[in-house]
């Protein structure tokens, strides 16, 4: 990997610019730079660099490291696992992943930052220039702003993060993949719709003997020193390499929940499942780190005249679970669908394809999720739906397909009949009913086209 002060000069004219490489940066490079187009992937840390995460692959980020030749590095720097274990309200439940045509039935856990570093290698393996201590500053040439698209850039401003040296950097496509916060994505017009649910979450190391352990732990009931349930869930991810990576959640919608301070509901997770995995100050690894999760296609409008925001920047955290490593993979690879498809055809306009494309394979499903988040938003109808749920087994099954999006296209089992049955109800009622009889009144206009 490169410093800005190795690229020639003068600077080439790159087909396109990406900016981050996280999972959705970096599969956009590796999927342009295999067809053949010239990429630089703009990185302001250096590999490897650590990123707060759950660690967590399923199988459909699983799919998409093995479409890019990565198994072998998987299973030589990660940990696989078969399956989730559910516990809450006094049950629990062991479900393996299902069979699936297309996914495998099995997942890995592995370090961000082990992880992040193999897929930027196999893009620059593929023809990608990636520059790590380079932060893109700026926009060059800006468009003019508009509500319905991103601004256009002729290229982007880039600072080596220790020199402080500046670069100017021209490109045909500008596709944006700089994460949760997206500076960025901001600059170039991006707006989260905040009456839709936002996840938060944080997590932390510990040493434990139940390290290798072929399962993951997800907990639906965090209760406080007193015994009351708290808002939000946790998870216990065994890693294989002597590490346990132990987290929280909370997913909000409009306000609920507010002023729950994640901290606290970690160190209440740590207090109730401690003693089982041998989790306390001696065995803790370092302070807990945390970060937001735009989910649910939330952030537009995601298409300029010549550029794209991916990832996280673009909101594609699936509700359900929280998964958002999958959905960067897959962005990022229909980002560079309609890149090339846009150099190959000289016609930009093929970028508004991405927007068809991400309604296609996600707009439906996202629609039911933040459906779903809404009412397990409400700590009743959690505890009822949880608790009688993890007592039938087959329905529980079910439902991990769903919330994991590994349901079948070619069977009709309760699984797809039960989601099918949800999106035409999602497709019958108009937004605003959907919303009310769901209890947020408070949706603003759709600017977004989801
Ligand atoms: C606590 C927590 C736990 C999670 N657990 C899981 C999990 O177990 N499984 C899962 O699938 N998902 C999980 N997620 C979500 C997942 O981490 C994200 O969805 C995923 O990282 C998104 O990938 P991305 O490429 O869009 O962004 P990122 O991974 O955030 O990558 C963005 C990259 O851009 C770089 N960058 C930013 N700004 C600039 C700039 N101006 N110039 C150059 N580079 C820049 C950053 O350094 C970074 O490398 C979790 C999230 C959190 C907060």
């Amino acid at each position: 990997m490169q410093r800005l002060a190795e690229l020639p000069t003068p600077t080439p004219h790159y087909d396109a610019l990406i900016v981050g490489a996280g999972p959705s940066g970096s599969s956009c490079a590796y999927w342009l730079a295999r067809a053949g187009w010239s990429v630089l992937l703009i990185e302001k840390k250096h590999f490897p660099r650590e990123k707060t995460c759950g660690d967590g692959l399923t199988p459909r980020s699983v799919f998409q490291l093995q479409a890019m030749g990565l198994e072998d590095q998987l299973i030589a720097h990660g940990h696989r696992y078969e399956g989730l274990r559910a516990f809450g309200f006094g049950a629990s439940l062991e479900m393996k992943w299902p069979e699936h045509p297309t996914f495998p039935n099995y997942g890995y856990t592995i370090t961000r930052f082990n992880l992040d570093g193999l897929v930027a290698e196999t893009a620059r393996n593929h023809g990608a220039t990636v520059l790590n201590y380079a932060e893109v500053v700026g926009l060059l040439e800006p468009g003019d702003p508009s509500p319905t698209k991103l601004r256009a850039a002729a290229g982007v401003v880039v600072r080596d993060t220790e020199t402080g040296d500046l670069r100017e950097i021209k490109g045909r496509y500008v596709i944006v993949a700089d994460g949760q916060n997206s500076r960025l994505g901001r600059e170039l017009g991006t707006e989260r719709n905040r009456s839709w649910p936002m996840g938060m979450a944080l997590r932390g190391y510990y040493a434990s003997e139940r390290h290798d352990e072929g399962w993951i732990d997800s907990h639906l009931d965090i209760r406080d020193t007193t015994g009351a349930v708290v808002p939000g869930y946790g998870w216990i991810f065994p890693l294989g390499d002597g590490r346990v990576n132990v987290g929280v959640g909370l997913l909000s919608t409009g306000g609920a929940w507010k002023g729950v301070n994640t901290t606290k509901l970690q160190e209440y997770f740590v207090a109730q499942v401690g003693e089982a995995w041998g989790l306390n100050e001696s065995t803790s690894l370092g302070a807990p780190t945390g970060g937001r999760l735009p989910m649910g296609l939330a952030i537009g409008p995601r298409v300029g005249v010549n550029t794209l925001v991916i990832g996280d920047a673009a909101g594609t955290i699936n509700p359900f679970n929280g998964e958002g490593i999958a959905y960067g993979y897959e962005t990022g690879r229909l980002a560079a669908g309609v890149v090339a498809e846009a150099l190959v055809t000289r016609r930009p306009e093929a970028l508004e394809l991405y927007d068809e494309r991400l309604d296609q394979a996600y707009r439906d499903y996202y629609r039911v999720a933040r459906a779903f988040v809404r009412l397990i938003s409400q700590p009743q109808i959690l505890s009822v739906c949880v608790g009688a749920g993890l007592r039938i087994a087959p329905l529980m099954n079910e439902l991990l397909a769903v919330m994991a999006n590994l349901m079948r296209n070619d069977q009709r089992g309760p699984a797809e009949v039960g989601y099918r049955a949800l999106v035409r109800l999602t497709k019958v009622l108009p937004d605003q009913v959907f919303d009310l009889l769901l209890g947020d009144a408070t949706r603003e206009p759709a600017r977004l086209s989801a």
